[in-house]
This record gives structure tokens, sequence and C-alpha cells, in this order.
């Protein structure tokens, strides 16, 4: 049944919220309930956002970095203070379960904090000069409007780790939310509106058909940013895109974690380590732990373990409290789940412990032995819960197995070896590494996120998040 909310599901567009002819449907993923019908985004709505997004810079970059941190100071204390009702909303419109939920909120709000405190610190730098009447500066200046598309993973999280340092800079923001969770993104631009900020410097595009959007706002000159969170394969279409305006651009893509755990690593922890990294939000974080090597020491004990934690979880009703895990975001990634665990079975993998679909559009959490190389669940990103188990002989090919792959994002490595965590922090290619930490990420809005080869270009979080939104202007002074 399609609730009552109270926030307008439009388009918000230069400070208003606005109707469009057609609507699309947001469907809960637990209940399969139609929940809400939101404005659908289309052409003429990109090219109002794209106006009121250049002319709504020339007002915003000009104020000063202190007057815009007031602006996100205050929507940083409206997140917080409305934690439960966009803990709801993810819950209902993409299953994650709400004690997470409420958890992303605060890390989204985070960014919105920091942004606030690091908008302060950009400063420029005045250089040596090599002639004795000249005095030369770099000083660093908002690239401009910015075009952002976010994922449905995290709805609340990806929209601030680029809308927050971008806006501290003194960007304007256009926001395309994934089409699965747009009402997360339309309660964010509430809160932004209710905090002060000035029309046209936030605007969010909710559509079903991203391209047509997308087309207008990535030919358009004046859109000096595209930054984006989402598939490898999207993120190359729009790097492509790119091109034709030379627009500044960020990809944070999809990964394909490895998790080495070495022969002196303690089975509890590491046990307790593969729960908090693979099964949060049913296994589709881009950090998740994809594949999971271990010494063949420890194989069976280890696998036997997991296998017993992974069966006293709780699955079900994202919208309950104690659930730990819930449904996938939509048919599609229940598919490829089920495809993944098929081909390993047919290949000879075991299953310890799930296996199969429970109805709706909810995955059983899974642990595979038997892993061998050439199957799915190895090479590519499942994206569910399911935690295939592989043995390795020594050091050297766990490290060669981790990086056997195009992506680079996260890897975890458990040990207690010191001389050994380094060496295998080294040489593994991977923008992010956790050493006996399964969430080096957590509350991270100052550290930095981002990956290696096909997991993307650039880091949000901490002083290089605000980087990528800053253009460096040299400026020289001759003396007479
Ligand atoms: P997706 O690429 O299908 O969609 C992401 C966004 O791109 C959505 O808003 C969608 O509407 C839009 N989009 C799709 N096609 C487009 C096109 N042709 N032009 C413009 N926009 C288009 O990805 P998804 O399935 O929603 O998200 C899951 C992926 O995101 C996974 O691969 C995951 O690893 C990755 N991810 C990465 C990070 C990170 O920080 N590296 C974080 C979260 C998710």
């Amino acid at each position: 049944m399609v609730k009552d909310f109270d926030f307008p599901v439009n388009a918000y567009i230069g400070g208003k919220w606005h109707k469009t002819a057609k609507t699309f449907s947001i469907k809960s993923p637990y209940s399969g309930e139609v929940v809400a019908e939101v404005a659908d985004s289309g052409i003429a709505e990109a090219q109002a956002a794209a106006d009121a997004a250049v002319e709504a810079f020339k007002s915003w970059k000009k104020l000063t970095a202190f007057e815009r941190a007031k602006v996100l100071r205050k929507w940083n204390d409206l997140l917080i203070a409305h934690q439960e009702e966009l803990g709801r909303l993810t819950a209902l419109e993409m299953g994650k379960p709400i004690t997470e939920a409420k958890g992303e909120v605060l890390y989204a709000a985070s960014f919105v904090e920091w942004s606030a405190e690091e908008g302060l610190r950009v400063n420029g730098e005045i250089m040596q000069s090599r002639f004795p009447n000249k005095r030369q500066m770099a000083v660093y200046e908002p690239v401009g409007p910015v075009y952002a598309v976010t994922p449905w993973n995290f709805p609340t999280s990806m929209i601030t780790r680029k809308a927050a340092p971008a806006l501290a800079a003194g960007c304007t923001i256009i926001l395309k939310p994934a089409e699965q969770t747009p009402l997360c993104a339309l309660y964010m631009a509430k809160l932004w509106e209710e905090a002060g900020g000035p029309a046209g410097t936030l605007q969010v595009l909710p559509a079903l058909d991203p391209v047509p959007v997308s087309k207008v706002l990535m030919e358009d000159m004046r859109i000096r940013k595209i930054t984006f969170t989402g598939s490898t394969a999207v993120g190359k279409i729009l790097y492509a895109q790119s091109a034709a305006t030379m627009k500044r651009i960020s990809l944070e893509l999809g990964g394909n974690a490895p998790f080495l755990i070495f022969e002196d690593a303690d089975i509890e922890k590491a046990v307790h380590f593969t729960m908090l990294s693979k099964y949060r939000n049913a296994g589709q974080t881009c950090v998740t732990t994809n594949r999971i090597y271990v010494h063949k020491s420890l194989e069976s004990d280890y696998a036997d373990a997991l296998a017993d934690a992974v069966s006293k979880l709780e699955v079900g009703d994202p919208l309950n409290a104690s659930t730990n895990v819930g449904p996938l975001v939509e048919q599609q990634g229940l598919d490829k789940v089920v495809s993944h665990v098929e081909d390993a079975v047919s290949k000879g993998a075991k299953v310890r412990v799930g296996g199969k679909s429970l109805g709706g559009l909810i995955y059983a959490p899974t642990v595979l032995t038997g892993i061998q190389p050439g199957m799915r669940v190895l090479e590519e990103e499942t994206f569910g819960p399911v935690a295939p188990i592989m043995p390795f002989e020594d050091e050297a090919q766990a490290i060669a197995w981790a990086n056997s792959t195009d992506y680079g994002l996260a890897a975890y490595v458990w040990t207690r070896d010191l001389s050994r965590a380094f060496r295998v922090a080294e040489a593994l290619e991977y923008g992010i590494v956790g050493v006996n930490d399964p969430v080096p990420s957590a509350m991270g809005s100052n550290l930095p996120f981002g990956g290696y080869k096909n997991s993307g270009l650039g880091r949000e979080g901490g002083h290089w998040g605000i980087e990528e939104y800053l253009e460096t202007k040299f400026i020289s002074f001759q003396l007479p």
C-alpha cells in the first residue's frame, strides 16, 4: 500500500518540489508491496536542474567557507535527529536490516560533520619564487556544478560522501539517486532545505531510467564534474562520456575482496571477523569479503566454526530490530547469487550451510567449501550472503591469488605475525587493507576510501575527498 510520507516524493529542482508527468513505483524488497509512487525525471527536469545549479553556483561559491559550514553543521544535526526515519526508509526501500540502516545514517552524517570542518582548512599556498620581483601563489576554487550518481546499497551515506565535500568546497550538486532508493535521497534534500541550504545548491532527480537525465548532464559543458558510485560497467560508460566535456571524474566501483587467514590466526576471531565483513547488508557491500583464502592447516576448523555461526543468523523482516540478514534488493541480484552457488556446486563445491532461496528475495546465509579456481564465486562480485572458502599452501600463493583479479577495492588479512602483516598489506594491490580489522572504513569520514584498477578513480573521505571538488589556480604577481 502506498504510504503517506511527511516529505514530497517529487523532483527537487531549484529549491522547489516539482511534480513530473510520470511517476514510478518503489517496492519493498521484503514484502513486495508498492510503498511509494515517485516523480520520474527526464530531459526537461535535467535541463532545469542544470540551469539552477549553474545559477546557484554563482552565489554559493562566493559565501565564505565559514558560512557554508554553518549550513552543513545544521544538516548534520538534522540527519542525526532523523536517524530513525532515515533508517526506516532504508529498510523499507532496499531491505537493509534497520539496526544496520540506522548505523549507516550516523556514518552518512559523519561526512557532513567532517566536510563542514574540512572546508575551513582549504587554504592556498604561497610558493618561493625564482624572481625577486614576483609573488606566486596557488589558490583552490570549487570545480563548479557537479553531477552525482549513487547506488542503492548505501542510500544515505553514498549521497553525503559526495554532496558534503562538494557543498563544503563551494560546488553545487545535482543528485540522481538509484531508481530503487529515491526516498532516502528526497528525505535528505528536505533536511537540506530545512537546514537553510539555498535553492539550487543540492537538487535531486529521481528517475526510473537513468539514461535521459544522465545524457543531458554529461553533455552539458557547464557541469564540471561527475562523481559516481556503482558498478564498474556503468562507471566505464560515464568515464568515456566525460571525455567530450573534459569533466573531472571520481569513480567508486565494484570490488572482489579477498580475506586471507594465515596459520597463526585465532579461529574464533577470524570467524567473528568474517561475520562482520561478509553478512552485513546481506553481502551487498562493495567492500564485502567475496573470497576467503585460509591456510590449509585451519581450513576444516574454520569452516566448521563459520558454518555454526552462520546457521545462527536471524534472517527476515528488515524492519525488525533483531534481524541480521534481510532480502536482496531485487530479483536480478537474487538470480546472480543463485547462479553463482549453482555454478560452484556443479563444479564440486560443498554447501556447509544455506545454499538455497528462502522465498521472496531472501537467500539463506551460505558457506561453501571445496572451492576451485574457475568458479564464478571467485571471479565475480557475488553481492550476496555467500562465503566461499579455499585453502592455500603458503603466503606467496595467498598473495598471488588475492591479486589475481582486475578489481582492487578492499582486502583483508588475519595474522598475529607483525612482519607478515606489513609484508602482505604492502603486497596487496588494493586501495583499502584491513589487517585484523573487518571494518577498516567504519565511521571513516576522515579516511581515504577508494580502489585500484577496475575499482575506480579518486578517493572519498578526509582531505582527499574534498580535493576531488577543487581546482588549483596559480596566480603570479609581478611587482613594478
Ligand atoms: P549500477 O551501476 O547498476 O547503478 C548505480 C547507479 O548508476 C544507479 O543510480 C543507476 O541508476 C545508475 N546508472 C545505471 N546505468 C546508468 C547509465 N547508463 N548512465 C548513467 N547512470 C546509470 O550499480 P548498482 O547495482 O546499483 O550498485 C552496485 C555496485 O556498486 C556494485 O558493483 C558495488 O560494488 C558498487 N559500489 C561501490 C562502492 C564503492 O565505494 N566503491 C560503494 C557502493 C557500491
